[in-house]
């Protein structure tokens, strides 16, 4: 029996036979001047760029659990600022959703699970006492109307951070795709 990752290889050999890329060429400028920060929620990995009408070339996506930024100088900031500066964007969307995984994560019971796996316990010590927190690491949100909130103001606080780009913050409804704003620019 095939793997997944074998399917997805033979699947990919096929649609390059087929040309069907060719429909989906375009250039790495983002078309609508846009660069969106989404959830890696599975229900929107369609649904997010259909409910926006966003079509390839049309935006820069970056994605990561909760939508959240978690450092002003992190790898999302980092994008954002490239896309910014090397991309012509002018709006950043950041679009967390209801019912996320990230709503009341537990950061101890996810390193329960770490142990279950097989992580020594002396491992999640040795990382306390070097100054990692990583139960708050891994702990979610309270709210995910303030956890947009956050994000938005990190990111129009940021040094790097031109006064011209707008930032808003946004919640999308994860069957209907419907958007409800939390804050417009
Ligand atoms: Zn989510």
């Amino acid at each position: 029996m095939k793997s997944r990752i074998e399917e997805i290889l033979a699947y990919n050999k096929e649609f390059v036979l087929n040309e069907a890329y060719k429909t989906l060429i375009t250039s790495g400028i983002p078309e609508k001047k846009i660069v969106i920060l989404s959830c890696m929620d599975t229900r929107l990995t369609e649904l997010l760029p259909k409910a926006l009408n966003i079509k390839n070339g049309d935006a820069k996506l970056i994605k990561n659990a909760g939508a959240t930024i978690m450092h002003p100088f992190g790898s999302i900031v980092r994008s954002i600022i490239v896309a910014v500066y090397e991309f012509g964007v002018e709006d950043v969307l950041i679009i967390g959703h209801y019912g996320c995984g990230m709503c009341h994560l537990d950061g101890k019971a996810l390193l329960d699970k770490a142990i279950e796996r097989g992580i020594e316990v002396s491992t999640l010590e040795m990382l306390k006492y070097s100054g990692i927190d990583i139960d708050k690491w891994l702990e979610g949100f309270e709210s995910p109307e303030d956890a947009i909130h956050e994000s938005v103001n990190q990111l129009r606080n940021h040094p790097l951070m031109p006064k011209d780009v707008r930032i808003h913050g946004m919640l999308m409804h994860p069957e209907t795709g419907a958007l409800d704003v939390v804050v417009l620019s």
